[in-house]
């Protein structure tokens, strides 16, 4: 069995992130809602996938590796993050992208270019031929004496789950009293970080995933879970009911919901703070529709991690 702190870990974003009591929306809602500001950890626009490439980046150096290579839609905010910390590393990164969504030099594509990573589109709708590209592109670096390391879509690997898992563990430390832990789903990474890090270090928590892109995340969020287990020598040690899926899509990945435009719009009035339309802001209102249907019974407390995405407010109009 390892401990968490023997796993390597290269040190990217600024923690422990803020965790505190939404006071207006609690009490507009009747139920203490908290947030846990992973959108402020550091790095550009803060965001999620800050505390994945602590491990995943470790790992590549670990490795020997100059260059990453990643993948996304063309707006992703973990391409645009992997670009920012590679950059601090020192790596040379390049990032293969999909060439769907907002294409034009907006949103992320400005940070890319900012952080000095080379992109190139492709144009698939699948990442099984992204991962091909990536591929032959590796073998044509290490033909020139480069190492590249490949991080796949959203970094949701197990041992980028690990990074939530830590979340988790600063979340104790920070003395988080909460019944429920809430956050977008988008690979599953991060929910099943939090789910492995609730069963170890908040016990009796429940997780609800909203899903903000339609892939079968009731498998795959334990199953990054327990891979991530494993990794640390652990047996999976999960209840039935301490992990649900909700889904919150409406039209699709990436696409803007004219429902959760009042909850965007309260949010930022009420506390301050910008949710995005392709992740948080799907999330938020997902989250508080399912408070307002019942969803959430009895009075424990809610958290809702708050995973970053800004950068979209600058690419593409709330519906
Ligand atoms: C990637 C991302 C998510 C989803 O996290 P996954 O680990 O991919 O499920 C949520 N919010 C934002 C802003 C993201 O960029």
């Amino acid at each position: 069995m390892r401990d968490l702190d023997q796993f390597p870990r290269v040190k990217l974003g600024v923690f422990p992130t803020p965790l505190y009591r939404l006071e207006a929306i609690s009490a507009k809602y009747g139920r203490n809602i908290w947030i846990k500001r992973d959108d402020l950890c550091g790095v550009a626009l803060g965001g999620n996938k800050v505390r994945k490439l602590e491990y995943l980046l470790a790992q590549a150096q670990t490795q020997g590796c100059d260059t990453v290579f990643t993948t996304g839609g063309a707006q992703s905010n973990h391409a645009m993050l992997t670009a920012a910390c590679a950059a601090r590393l020192g790596m040379r990164c390049i990032l293969l992208l999909k060439k769907r969504g907002v294409t034009d030099h907006r949103g992320n594509l400005i940070l890319d270019d900012i952080y000095g990573a080379q992109v190139r589109f492709l144009d698939t709708d699948s990442y099984d031929d992204i991962y091909a590209e990536m591929d032959r592109l590796g073998a044509e670096l290490a033909a020139a004496g480069r190492r590249a390391y490949h991080i796949p879509v959203g970094g949701s690997t197990a041992l980028g789950a690990l990074g939530y898992v830590n979340c988790v563990r600063e979340l104790r430390q920070q003395g988080a009293s909460v019944g429920h832990i809430v956050s977008a789903t988008g690979s599953g990474g991060t929910t099943a970080g939090v789910l492995l890090g609730a069963r170890w270090y908040l016990p009796g928590v429940k997780v609800t995933g909203i899903g903000v892109d339609d892939d079968p995340f009731e498998e795959i969020v334990p199953r990054l879970a327990d891979g991530a287990a494993a990794l640390l020598g652990r047996a999976p040690s999960g209840t039935p009911d301490d992990f649900r899926m909700v889904y919150h899509l409406g039209q699709g990945y990436a696409i803007p919901n004219p429902e959760d435009t009042p909850y965007i719009q309260e949010l930022a009035r009420m506390e301050g703070i910008l949710l995005d339309p392709v992740y948080t802001g799907k999330a938020w209102s997902g989250m508080l529709r399912l408070l307002e249907a019942g969803g959430f019974p009895g009075q424990e407390d809610i958290l809702f991690l708050h995973t970053g995405g800004a950068a979209a407010l600058f690419a593409m109009d709330l519906a």
